[in-house]
Protein backbone atom coordinates (compact mmCIF):
# COMPACT_ATOMS: atom_id res chain seq x y z
CA UNK A 1 0.00 0.00 0.00
CA UNK A 2 1.04 3.57 -0.67
CA UNK A 3 -0.56 7.17 0.43
CA UNK A 4 -0.18 10.04 -1.13
CA UNK A 5 -1.05 13.39 0.02
CA UNK A 6 -3.53 15.24 -1.84
CA UNK A 7 -3.69 18.60 -1.54
CA UNK A 8 -6.22 20.69 -3.30
CA UNK A 9 -6.07 24.27 -2.35
CA UNK A 10 -6.31 26.45 0.91
CA UNK A 11 -9.86 28.40 2.15
CA UNK A 12 -10.38 30.54 4.65
CA UNK A 13 -13.30 30.46 7.54
CA UNK A 14 -14.45 32.52 10.26
CA UNK A 15 -12.16 32.04 13.57
CA UNK A 16 -14.71 32.33 16.04
CA UNK A 17 -16.81 29.76 14.28
CA UNK A 18 -13.89 27.30 13.57
CA UNK A 19 -12.99 27.63 17.68
CA UNK A 20 -16.16 28.11 19.34
CA UNK A 21 -16.47 28.76 22.96
CA UNK A 22 -12.97 29.43 22.90
CA UNK A 23 -11.66 33.22 23.01
CA UNK A 24 -10.23 35.19 20.58
CA UNK A 25 -7.64 36.08 22.89
CA UNK A 26 -6.48 32.34 23.26
CA UNK A 27 -6.72 30.75 19.95
CA UNK A 28 -5.57 34.34 18.37
CA UNK A 29 -1.78 33.95 19.44
CA UNK A 30 -1.14 30.33 17.30
CA UNK A 31 -3.85 30.44 14.80
CA UNK A 32 -3.28 34.70 13.67
CA UNK A 33 -6.79 35.97 11.69
CA UNK A 34 -7.12 38.38 8.98
CA UNK A 35 -8.63 41.35 8.52
CA UNK A 36 -12.02 40.13 8.42
CA UNK A 37 -11.15 37.77 11.98
CA UNK A 38 -10.59 34.63 9.02
CA UNK A 39 -8.20 31.81 9.55
CA UNK A 40 -6.63 30.05 6.49
CA UNK A 41 -7.22 26.15 6.66
CA UNK A 42 -6.12 23.42 4.20
CA UNK A 43 -8.44 21.28 1.90
CA UNK A 44 -6.08 17.81 2.16
CA UNK A 45 -6.97 14.91 0.71
CA UNK A 46 -5.97 11.51 1.30
CA UNK A 47 -5.40 8.88 -1.85
CA UNK A 48 -4.61 5.28 -0.91
CA UNK A 49 -3.01 2.87 -3.54
CA UNK A 50 -3.38 -0.62 -2.28
CA UNK A 51 -2.71 -3.10 -5.16
CA UNK A 52 -5.29 -2.07 -8.00
CA UNK A 53 -7.57 0.13 -6.47
CA UNK A 54 -6.95 4.16 -5.89
CA UNK A 55 -8.72 5.31 -3.26
CA UNK A 56 -9.55 9.06 -2.98
CA UNK A 57 -10.71 9.95 0.58
CA UNK A 58 -12.64 13.80 -0.11
CA UNK A 59 -12.03 15.55 -2.93
CA UNK A 60 -11.74 19.58 -1.93
CA UNK A 61 -14.26 22.03 -2.54
CA UNK A 62 -14.63 21.48 -6.12
CA UNK A 63 -14.71 24.12 -8.93
CA UNK A 64 -18.23 24.20 -9.89
CA UNK A 65 -19.83 27.18 -7.85
CA UNK A 66 -19.87 30.95 -9.02
CA UNK A 67 -17.81 33.35 -8.13
CA UNK A 68 -20.25 34.68 -5.21
CA UNK A 69 -19.82 31.84 -3.41
CA UNK A 70 -16.20 30.85 -3.76
CA UNK A 71 -15.79 34.29 -3.14
CA UNK A 72 -16.95 34.21 0.39
CA UNK A 73 -14.09 31.14 1.12
CA UNK A 74 -10.91 32.91 -0.72
CA UNK A 75 -9.57 30.43 -2.27
CA UNK A 76 -6.35 30.25 -2.10
CA UNK A 77 -2.63 28.38 -2.78
CA UNK A 78 -1.02 27.05 -5.72
CA UNK A 79 -2.51 23.22 -5.31
CA UNK A 80 -5.32 21.70 -7.18
CA UNK A 81 -6.87 18.62 -6.62
CA UNK A 82 -6.16 17.54 -10.65
CA UNK A 83 -2.25 18.69 -10.00
CA UNK A 84 -2.21 16.87 -7.25
CA UNK A 85 -3.26 13.35 -8.38
CA UNK A 86 -0.80 13.81 -11.57
CA UNK A 87 1.92 14.62 -9.06
CA UNK A 88 1.19 11.47 -7.61
CA UNK A 89 1.50 10.12 -10.69
CA UNK A 90 -2.43 9.68 -11.35
CA UNK A 91 -5.69 11.09 -13.11
CA UNK A 92 -9.41 11.15 -11.99
CA UNK A 93 -9.80 8.15 -14.37
CA UNK A 94 -7.52 6.01 -12.12
CA UNK A 95 -9.54 6.58 -9.32
CA UNK A 96 -11.28 3.15 -8.44
CA UNK A 97 -12.88 4.48 -5.59
CA UNK A 98 -14.23 8.08 -3.92
CA UNK A 99 -14.76 7.73 -0.12
CA UNK A 100 -16.72 10.90 0.90
CA UNK A 101 -16.66 11.13 5.06
CA UNK A 102 -19.63 13.40 4.75
CA UNK A 103 -21.29 15.65 2.70
CA UNK A 104 -19.84 19.19 3.70
CA UNK A 105 -18.99 21.20 0.72
CA UNK A 106 -15.03 21.57 1.15
CA UNK A 107 -15.22 17.82 1.36
CA UNK A 108 -16.90 16.49 -1.70
CA UNK A 109 -17.39 19.85 -3.82
CA UNK A 110 -14.93 17.61 -6.22
CA UNK A 111 -17.36 15.11 -6.66
CA UNK A 112 -19.13 16.38 -9.69
CA UNK A 113 -18.36 18.81 -12.29
CA UNK A 114 -19.25 20.58 -15.04
CA UNK A 115 -19.36 19.31 -18.29
CA UNK A 116 -21.24 20.23 -21.36
CA UNK A 117 -23.47 22.10 -18.85
CA UNK A 118 -24.17 19.27 -17.42
CA UNK A 119 -23.59 17.80 -13.82
CA UNK A 120 -21.34 14.53 -14.03
CA UNK A 121 -19.08 12.71 -11.56
CA UNK A 122 -15.79 13.66 -11.80
CA UNK A 123 -14.39 9.86 -11.61
CA UNK A 124 -16.45 8.38 -13.71
CA UNK A 125 -14.96 4.91 -12.68
CA UNK A 126 -15.48 5.04 -8.98
CA UNK A 127 -17.61 3.81 -6.68
CA UNK A 128 -18.33 6.83 -4.18
CA UNK A 129 -19.01 5.73 -0.70
CA UNK A 130 -21.19 7.52 1.33
CA UNK A 131 -23.70 5.79 3.93
CA UNK A 132 -27.52 6.08 3.58
CA UNK A 133 -28.21 7.94 7.01
CA UNK A 134 -26.04 10.55 6.60
CA UNK A 135 -27.04 11.07 2.81
CA UNK A 136 -30.64 11.35 3.87
CA UNK A 137 -29.47 14.07 6.47
CA UNK A 138 -27.63 15.83 4.01
CA UNK A 139 -30.61 15.47 1.30
CA UNK A 140 -33.08 16.76 3.85
CA UNK A 141 -31.39 19.42 5.86
CA UNK A 142 -31.98 21.23 8.77
CA UNK A 143 -31.46 24.99 8.60
CA UNK A 144 -28.39 24.97 10.55
CA UNK A 145 -26.66 22.86 8.18
CA UNK A 146 -28.35 23.94 5.20
CA UNK A 147 -25.67 25.94 3.85
CA UNK A 148 -23.00 23.37 4.27
CA UNK A 149 -24.92 20.74 1.34
CA UNK A 150 -25.42 21.76 -1.65
CA UNK A 151 -27.53 20.14 -3.90
CA UNK A 152 -25.41 20.02 -6.81
CA UNK A 153 -22.66 18.21 -4.72
CA UNK A 154 -24.50 15.49 -3.48
CA UNK A 155 -27.74 14.64 -6.10
CA UNK A 156 -26.13 14.13 -9.29
CA UNK A 157 -23.55 11.24 -7.47
CA UNK A 158 -26.64 9.24 -6.84
CA UNK A 159 -28.36 9.77 -10.16
CA UNK A 160 -25.38 8.44 -12.08
CA UNK A 161 -25.73 4.70 -10.63
CA UNK A 162 -22.27 5.36 -8.91
CA UNK A 163 -22.79 5.72 -5.38
CA UNK A 164 -23.03 2.62 -2.86
CA UNK A 165 -23.40 3.21 0.86
CA UNK A 166 -21.85 1.36 3.88
CA UNK A 167 -23.82 -0.48 6.87
CA UNK A 168 -22.66 2.08 10.25
CA UNK A 169 -21.67 0.86 12.88
CA UNK A 170 -22.28 2.00 16.10
CA UNK A 171 -20.28 5.17 18.01
CA UNK A 172 -17.04 4.08 19.01
CA UNK A 173 -16.83 0.55 17.70
CA UNK A 174 -15.24 0.76 13.73
CA UNK A 175 -16.17 -1.52 11.20
CA UNK A 176 -14.50 -2.88 8.10
CA UNK A 177 -14.50 -1.25 5.07
CA UNK A 178 -16.49 -3.06 2.60
CA UNK A 179 -14.03 -2.21 -0.76
CA UNK A 180 -10.39 -2.80 1.27
CA UNK A 181 -9.34 -5.18 4.18
CA UNK A 182 -6.43 -2.46 5.93
CA UNK A 183 -9.35 0.18 6.38
CA UNK A 184 -11.49 0.31 8.89
CA UNK A 185 -14.12 2.51 9.63
CA UNK A 186 -14.82 4.89 12.78
CA UNK A 187 -18.51 6.60 12.89
CA UNK A 188 -19.14 9.91 14.76
CA UNK A 189 -22.17 11.96 15.43
CA UNK A 190 -21.01 15.02 16.51
CA UNK A 191 -20.19 17.12 13.21
CA UNK A 192 -22.50 15.79 11.41
CA UNK A 193 -24.73 12.73 11.46
CA UNK A 194 -22.61 9.79 10.60
CA UNK A 195 -19.57 11.31 9.55
CA UNK A 196 -16.64 8.37 8.60
CA UNK A 197 -13.41 8.59 9.33
CA UNK A 198 -10.93 6.25 7.90
CA UNK A 199 -8.12 4.51 10.09
CA UNK A 200 -5.83 2.70 8.00
CA UNK A 201 -3.35 0.33 8.41
CA UNK A 202 0.21 1.66 6.49
CA UNK A 203 3.52 0.00 7.46
CA UNK A 204 2.88 -0.96 10.56
CA UNK A 205 1.53 2.35 11.60
CA UNK A 206 -2.42 3.14 11.94
CA UNK A 207 -3.16 6.24 10.40
CA UNK A 208 -6.72 8.14 10.78
CA UNK A 209 -7.78 10.74 8.55
CA UNK A 210 -9.47 13.33 10.85
CA UNK A 211 -12.10 14.95 8.66
CA UNK A 212 -14.02 17.18 10.90
CA UNK A 213 -13.36 15.20 14.24
CA UNK A 214 -9.99 17.32 14.48
CA UNK A 215 -10.06 19.53 11.72
CA UNK A 216 -6.35 20.64 13.01
CA UNK A 217 -4.00 20.34 15.73
CA UNK A 218 -5.15 23.22 17.07
CA UNK A 219 -8.05 21.20 18.22
CA UNK A 220 -6.96 18.26 19.91
CA UNK A 221 -7.63 19.84 23.55
CA UNK A 222 -11.00 19.27 24.44
CA UNK A 223 -12.64 22.58 24.36
CA UNK A 224 -11.92 23.15 21.23
CA UNK A 225 -14.91 22.56 19.43
CA UNK A 226 -15.96 24.36 16.19
CA UNK A 227 -19.32 25.78 16.06
CA UNK A 228 -20.02 24.58 13.11
CA UNK A 229 -21.06 21.15 14.68
CA UNK A 230 -24.68 20.01 14.64
CA UNK A 231 -23.80 18.18 18.80
CA UNK A 232 -20.74 19.72 20.29
CA UNK A 233 -20.87 17.90 23.63
CA UNK A 234 -21.19 14.42 21.25
CA UNK A 235 -18.02 15.88 19.90
CA UNK A 236 -16.56 16.07 23.02
CA UNK A 237 -17.00 12.65 24.00
CA UNK A 238 -16.23 11.27 20.50
CA UNK A 239 -13.04 13.34 21.07
CA UNK A 240 -12.23 12.13 24.12
CA UNK A 241 -12.61 8.82 23.27
CA UNK A 242 -10.58 9.18 20.21
CA UNK A 243 -7.55 10.80 22.08
CA UNK A 244 -7.19 8.20 24.70
CA UNK A 245 -7.43 5.50 22.04
CA UNK A 246 -4.85 7.34 19.94
CA UNK A 247 -2.06 7.58 22.46
CA UNK A 248 -3.03 4.27 23.66
CA UNK A 249 -2.34 2.74 19.91
CA UNK A 250 0.01 4.96 18.61
CA UNK A 251 -2.03 6.66 15.92
CA UNK A 252 -0.85 9.01 13.04
CA UNK A 253 -3.49 11.79 13.09
CA UNK A 254 -3.84 13.37 9.39
CA UNK A 255 -5.52 16.64 9.08
CA UNK A 256 -7.70 17.77 6.36
CA UNK A 257 -7.64 21.33 7.37
CA UNK A 258 -4.75 22.17 9.44
CA UNK A 259 -2.46 24.77 6.79
CA UNK A 260 0.74 24.06 8.36
CA UNK A 261 0.92 20.01 10.12
CA UNK A 262 -0.33 17.01 8.07
CA UNK A 263 -0.11 14.72 10.81
CA UNK A 264 0.87 14.25 14.63
CA UNK A 265 1.23 11.71 17.15
CA UNK A 266 -0.59 12.22 20.64
CA UNK A 267 0.82 11.62 24.26
CA UNK A 268 -0.60 12.68 27.74
CA UNK A 269 0.68 15.59 29.60
CA UNK A 270 -0.56 17.01 32.98
CA UNK A 271 -2.97 19.58 30.58
CA UNK A 272 -4.35 16.65 28.90
CA UNK A 273 -4.38 15.07 25.58
CA UNK A 274 -1.48 17.22 22.94
CA UNK A 275 0.38 16.82 20.18
CA UNK A 276 4.07 14.74 20.40
CA UNK A 277 5.68 14.55 16.91
CA UNK A 278 4.63 16.43 13.74
CA UNK A 279 5.89 15.14 10.33
CA UNK A 280 4.59 14.49 6.82
CA UNK A 281 3.02 11.93 5.74
CA UNK A 282 5.66 10.77 3.11
CA UNK A 283 8.22 10.91 6.41
CA UNK A 284 6.43 7.27 7.35
CA UNK A 285 8.94 4.58 6.22
ZN1 LIG B 1 -17.71 19.34 7.92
Amino acid sequence: MQLYTIETGNFKLDGGAMFGVVPKTIWQKLNPADENNLCNWAMRCLLIEDGNQLILVDNGIGNKQDAKFFSHYYLNGEASLEKSLAKAGFHKDDITDVFLTHLHFDHCGGSIEIKNNQLVTAFKNATYWSNAAHWQWATQPNAREKASFLKENILPIQESGQLQFIEPGKINEPIQAPFNSNIQIIFADGHTDKMMLPKIQYKGYTVVFMADLLPSVAHIPLPYVMAYDMFPLTTLHEKEFFLEEAVAEKYVLFFEHDIQNECCTVTHTEKGIRSQEYFALNNLV
